[in-house]
Formats: structure tokens, C-alpha cells, sequence
């Protein structure tokens, strides 16, 4: 039922108030990298759809075959599942509208053009390289003469039968205006006169972007085409397309600019100057796939309530296209970091230890440790787990410090009773047959007080000792318990050398 509903016209359908379903799609051209721009765009076709019970469809735009790259395809693949956004029809899967890479519709276009050509809305254009080049030299920003626009019929049939290539363009109106109305920024008009003959087949025989994008959404019954406001200029073209094909023309949702933030507060089109801009990028900084999933869906979207924290599943429930908004978006990485140690926070014990688990690794190597411990002194304190191997690099190798780390003011200490609290802890400690952590801390406690000194004075040495550095995640035992008995016995003999 649904199928029948979807092949008539959707246009009938809505005038009537009958559900249409949402038909979206993500149409990446194979670049080997995705770009945050890009994946806000998947974001948003898969949440409008999601949103409306509606149909997320991938495919793949790889008609500019000379800017092919190997593996491409893979990394659109990898990203989306990382994302957790699911196509539901694509090339990898199958689909009622199938093949989903344009290369393997090739063959579709051509008659597509060649019945526009009929239909007035095209035409033969034979001009050689050579001619075109011309043209340009002395006009770099007229655009093609549309030389053969007007050619009679006869001629065209003759140069067709004698083999001469060819391409076909969009034979543009010469007077008026197209109008078309975006969800996001209303009524665009543009003047007839300014739209160039643009080429629609090339002389490969492969389409241009402009054409087959047009052709692939109308077969595939897309009803909202979701891109990038770059091409809300270009939007008129593709409804002049449609209009002649005498094709329902679909809703467009064009999205607004990402910017970076520059150094002097000023801010400019988001590029690699101001930090990673490619889903990879971001990864390997340390940012987590759902957080940066989140961040994205918060550029350019705006929920009724401000609140700031989604997951892909309260997304796919809270999102509505009126919240979309044409202002452009600030890519703000320290906003992003935040949300990231947001969403660690909020993680249990069990689930940041597990995601920690690599990080942990690269510092204390195959040997067990009191993982626990370890992320009850870092998960409130790190906002990228990559931060942990450099948090943690004390534990790695002692650093060489200076003996007036031992010097401390509020915890009273100074080189004199720094040496004396070494000498204490070290025989107390060397004697501690059960090295726990309430054990270490109740020893040395009793320590403190049976010297007659504040905590802090004999801990203060002892962590320095330990660590080689003033600011660490945990304290004293926590950093003695992790190292264990010998390697801290070792670090403290070697701190006493220094006094
Ligand atoms: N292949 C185009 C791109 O990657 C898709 C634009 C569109 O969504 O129509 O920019």
C-alpha cells in the first residue's frame, strides 16, 4: 500500500492532507574524507526522515570519475555506521530504487536528456574544445554563447548521424524569473538571464552533477532534497529540470554555513586552520562518535527547550524542521570538548573503563592494574581520553624534577622535614606487607600523627617523590597503590637522594 502511495504523486497526496512518506537521501560525492559539512547534511536527511517515520537513502555520486579516489566509498560507509545513521535502502543493501552509485546508472541519463531535448528544455552543443577555450580567453566570466542553441534541426541530425561529439546543455529561458520556496530560507528568486547554458551530458557520456541529481531524486521519489546552502543558487536550475519533465519538484531544506572561529574573534567559512574538519579528524583528536554526532546536530539546529545534550535516539524523536535555522553555525571546538567530558562523565564506571581500556594500556602496558581506581580519579577530570596517556606519563617514567618541588608552602614543608618524612615513609612503607589503598592511607595517617605533623606535611614529599610532578590526578595513595610496592619504594629512595 505504502509502495502504491509513494509511485503517484506526492503533490496529490498532500493537497488532499494524506500522510506522504519523508524520502531523503545522502548523495556524497567519494572525496576519502568526511567533511563535518557533510556529515551535518546525513545527519539531518536521516533525522527529518527518522523524525516522520520517514526513508533514509544513501547514494553515491562518483560521476566525476577523474576525481576518484581509491577506498573513498568505504570511508562514507565507515563513518555512517560509526554514527549509527542506518540507510535504509543504499548500494551496500539493495533498494526498490537501485543502483545506488551513479556510475552504475550511467546508461539512464542519456535518454533522460535526449527527451528533454524533445521537450524544448535541451540541446545538441558540438562546440570543439578548441572554440570553447576561445571563448573563454577573451570572456573568462561570460559563460558559454549558446553558439549552438538555435542550430536547425537538419544540421543537428546530420553532425548526430556523422559520429560529431557532443554534449547536451539546458537550454536556460532567456526572460523571467524561477522561483522556488526553501523550508529554511523562504522564497529564492533568481533572474532568468543570469543562468548559463550549463552542460546536463558531457561529452563522455556521463552526466554533470546538476543533471543527474535531479534525475536520481525524482526516480528515486525523494521528497526532500537536504544540501548545503552553497547550492541554493544553483536550486533554480534543478527546478527549471523538473518543471520541464513536467516532474513534481521536491521540497528543498538548504542548510546554513558552518564557520570557524579565528584567532582575532572574527569568524570565516570552517577550514582546517581552525582544527580537524573531517569526522576521522575529530576521532583521532580524542571526541567520541556520539558526542560529535550531538555537537553536529546542534549546528544549525535549535531545540525548543536549548537543551544541549541528545543521543541519536532522542534526536530521531526531538528534531523538527522548523528548528532548522539559516543563520550560519559556529563550529565551536571548546564547546565540542565540553560536551565530550559531558558525556564521560555521564558514562558508568564499567563503560569509561572499557573506552579508557587503550589509553590505560599505552601507559601501564599488558600488567594489571586497579582500573577502577584509576577511572574514579579520571573520569571527572579528563574531557578527551586522549588526554590519559599524558595525564598519566609519571607513571611511564618518573620525569626528572628539581628537589624545591619538595618545597611547599601550605603543606608546610621544606628541604629539611622533606627528607625526614622520606626517611619515615620509607621504612613504614617497606615494612607494609598488604600495599591497598585503605591500607596505605590508614599507615600513613597514623604516621603523620604519631610525628606529630599535618597530613599534608609527609604526603606532600611522598606524591612529589612518586610522581616527579606538582599537579596530578589523585593523591598520595592513589598514586602509590597504582605504581605498587617496589617501583614507589624505588621512586621514594631516589627522591630522598635529592635532599
Ligand atoms: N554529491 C554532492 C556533494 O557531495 C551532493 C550534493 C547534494 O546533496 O545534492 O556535494
Amino acid at each position: 500500500m505504502i509502495n502504491q502511495i509513494r509511485i503517484l504523486s506526492q503533490r496529490f497526496y498532500a493537497q488532499k492532507g494524506w500522510i506522504v512518506l519523508i524520502r531523503t537521501r545522502f548523495a556524497p560525492s567519494p572525496t576519502g574524507f568526511m567533511h563535518v559539512g557533510n556529515l551535518r547534511t546525513a545527519l539531518f536527511e536521516y533525522l527529518i526522515a527518522k523524525s516522520q517515520g520517514g526513508q533514509f537513502v544513501l547514494r553515491i555520486e562518483d560521476t566525476d570519475q577523474e576525481r576518484l579516489v581509491e577506498g573513498a566509498t568505504q570511508v562514507i560507509y565507515d563513518t555512517l555506521r560509526q554514527v549509527g545513521l542506518q540507510h535504509d535502502e543504499g548500494p551496500d543493501i539493495g533498494g526498490e530504487f537501485g543502483p545506488y552509485v551513479q556510475s552504475e546508472r550511467k546508461d539512464l541519463y542519456l535518454p533522460y536528456a535526449k527527451k528533454l531535448v524533445e521537450l524544448g528544455g535541451a540541446y545538441y552543443c558540438f562546440c570543439t574544445k578548441e572554440r570553447l577555450d576561445a571563448l573563454h580567453e577573451q570572456n573568462a566570466f561570460g559563460g558559454y554563447d549558446r553558439h549552438c542553441r538555435d542550430l536547425p534541426k537538419e544540421e543537428v541530425d546530420r553532425l548526430l548521424a556523422a559520429g560529431t561529439p557532443y554534449v547536451i546543455r539546458q537550454k536556460m529561458p532567456l526572460t523571467g524569473t524561477t522561483t522556488y520556496d526553501d523550508v529554511v530560507y523562504g522564497t529564492i528568486s533568481i533572474d532568468n538571464k543570469e543562468l548559463e547554458d550549463q552542460i546536463l551530458i558531457k561529452s563522455d557520456g556521463y552526466p554533470t552533477y546538476n543533471f543527474a541529481n535531479v534525475i536520481d531524486d525524482h526516480l528515486m521519489q525523494i521528497t526532500h532534497v537536504v544540501r548545503g546552502c552553497e547550492y541554493l543558487t544553483s536550486t533554480p536550475k534543478y527546478v527549471l529540470l523538473y518543471q520541464a519533465f513536467g516532474w513534481d519538484v521536491p521540497t528543498f531544506v538548504h542548510l546554513p554555513l558552518i564557520m570557524g572561529k579565528n584567532e582575532d574573534g572574527s569568524v570565516s567559512k570552517l577550514s582546517k586552520r581552525h582544527g580537524s574538519t573531517s569526522f576521522a579528524g575529530l576521532m583521532d583528536e580524542g571526541y567520541l562518535a556520539p558526542v560529535i554526532t550531538n555537537y553536529i546536530a546542534l549546528l544549525g539546529w535549535c531545540p525548543k527547550d536549548n537543551r544541549e545534550l541528545f543521543s541519536l535516539k532522542d534526536l530521531e524523536q526531538e528534531f523538527s524542521i522548523d528548528g532548522i535555522s539559516k543563520s550560519p553555525a559556529v563550529f565551536d571546538y571548546d564547546k565540542l570538548t565540553w560536551l565530550n567530558g559531558e558525556y564521560l562523565r555521564a558514562l558508568t564506571p564499567e563503560q569509561f573503563t572499557e573506552l579508557a581500556m587503550p589509553y590505560y594500556r599505552e601507559v601501564f602496558g599488558e600488567g594489571e592494574k586497579d582500573w577502577s581506581l584509576l577511572t574514579t580519579i579520571l573520569q571527572p577530570r579528563v574531557t578527551k581520553l586522549t588526554q590519559i596517556p599524558e595525564v598519566l606519563s609519571f607513571f611511564k617514567e618518573l620525569p626528572e624534577y628539581p628537589a624545591d618541588f619538595f618545597v611547599n608552602k601550605k603543606s608546610k614543608t621544606n628541604l629539611e622535614n622533606s627528607k625526614t618524612m622520606l626517611e619515615e615513609a620509607i621504612t613504614l612503607l617497606e615494612g607494609l606487607e598488604n600495599w591497598q589503598m585503605d591500607t596505605l592511607h590508614d599507615s600513613l595517617l597514623e604516621l603523620a600523627a604519631r610525628l606529630g605533623v599535618k597530613n599534608g606535611t609527609l604526603l606532600w614529599p611522598v606524591r612529589i617523590a612518586a610522581a616527579g610532578v606538582t599537579v596530578t590526578p589523585g593523591g598520595a595513595m592513589e598514586i602509590l597503590t597504582l605504581l605498587g610496592k617496589d617501583e614507589s619504594i624505588r621512586r621514594l629512595k631516589l627522591g630522598l637522594s635529592k635532599l
